[in-house]
């Protein structure tokens, strides 16, 4: 067996829904919507599988969606894109997240990640031979640390893999931040693998700005797009990797030994979508916003302390002021067996020891209903 595989824990996501399930706790752990998508999208991949599209899509995705991919690259980036080069469509970010890393490195290669991080970063990293080189994000504001950065740049790096806008910790990352980032791949000749699958959830007018558009990036970054989360359909896993020609042709030759492709009608109803007009992104994020609000001002009322959150899905909140003196671990747990709400401890989202551990991240893509009767019920238990 794989020794990295075969000792590997469980996903917290899967452990912390399974006991919300037992508990029947309301899940504001696993980072998922609790409506459906919009409508004439999911009717379209409906009508799709009607129609005759059921077998296997071009390797590198459907041209419709890879067009509507080079389409919203240019329109919301003013990204110049080519549809038929430059795109790959994968089995979601995670198996893109996975395909571009196979792409970049070889067994020695150093990868630069920065914690609190999606655990699916480091694993995959493992897997393919590389090594995870961690900066470590300080809170409440998960400012870049220069320095510390700069040092974890050496010879054998090939890649820092930067999530913006960042899960957990709701961090966009800014223009001097990116531009600090920018000048260290070019001193080193690196790439950068950027996970991009909450571009369009930011809120108080932050933006996003992909590292791809900054002067001399264009060639260095794999920038990588989820259907999931830009249409609140997280089930469908519909990804999308925007690179340099001769970048996206070797994660083609990855997606081809892992996937392959991905279902057909999915990927057309995806295009529609890439096409809505930008009330609708708008509207999404706008949406969110006032989720994030009012789950951070209920939290906020009951105890918690909770850090600024300025795009993805999620909050994080400090619990010491609750009197509990346990580890976020043993929190969580407790919290969702007495009183019937499920967060994920922000220590899983650590590799190296000493992560902090009296933090929580809660999910606001819910129903207001939903938000409103978790906070009842904390506040009935605190
Ligand atoms: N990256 C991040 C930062 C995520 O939070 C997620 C969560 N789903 C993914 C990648 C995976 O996206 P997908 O479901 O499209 O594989
Ligand atoms: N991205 C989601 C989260 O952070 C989880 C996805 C998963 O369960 N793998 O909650």
């Amino acid at each position: 067996l794989n020794s990295q595989l075969s000792e590997a824990r469980t996903t917290i996501f899967t452990v912390m829904s399974a006991l919300a399930v037992k508990h029947g706790a309301i899940n504001l752990g696993q980072g998922f919507p609790d409506t459906e998508g919009p409508a004439d999208i999911v009717q379209a991949a409906a009508d799709a599988l009607l129609d005759n599209r059921n077998q296997y899509p071009p390797m590198t995705g459907l041209p419709e969606l890879k067009q509507a991919v080079a389409r919203a690259n240019s329109r919301f980036y003013g990204l110049d894109v080519d549809p038929v080069t430059e795109i790959v469509v994968t089995s979601g970010a995670t198996e893109a997240l996975i395909a571009t890393l196979a792409a970049l490195i070889d067994p020695g290669d150093e990868v630069v990640l920065f914690e609190p991080l999606y655990d699916t970063y480091v694993p995959a990293v493992r897997l393919l031979g590389g090594i995870p080189r961690l900066v470590r994000l300080t809170p409440p504001d998960w400012v870049l640390p220069r320095a510390e950065l700069e040092a974890a740049f050496g010879p054998r790096t090939k890649a820092v893999l930067l999530n913006s806008p960042m899960n957990p910790a709701g961090k966009v990352f800014d223009a001097e931040e990116l531009a600090f980032i920018a000048g260290l791949l070019q001193r080193h000749d690196a790439y950068a693998v950027c996970d991009e699958v909450y571009e369009h959830l930011t809120f108080d007018g932050a933006r996003h700005t992909p590292l791809m558009t900054l002067p001399g990036m264009r060639e260095r970054c794999l920038r990588i797009g989820s259907a999931g989360k830009s249409f609140s359909l997280t089930g469908w896993k519909v990804g999308y990797v925007t690179a340099a020609a001769h970048l996206a042709s070797v994660v083609a030759k990855a997606h081809q030994n892992l996937t392959f492709t991905t279902p057909p009608n999915l990927q057309r109803a995806v295009a529609l979508g890439l096409d809505k007009d930008d009330a609708y992104f708008g509207a999404l994020a706008s949406e969110l916003q006032g989720k994030r609000d009012l789950l951070a001002a209920g939290l906020e009322e009951i105890g918690f302390s909770v850090l600024p959150s300025h795009g993805s899905y999620f909050l994080i909140a400090d619990f010491r002021g609750l009197g509990f003196t346990g580890n976020d671990v043993a929190f969580c747990e407790h919290l969702t067996e007495a009183a019937g709400v499920t967060a994920i401890p922000v220590s899983a989202f650590y590799d190296q020891p000493d992560a902090p551990d009296h933090y929580v991240r809660f999910a606001f893509c819910k129903r207001e209903s939903v938000l409103r009767e978790a906070l009842d019920r904390l506040r009935a238990y605190v």
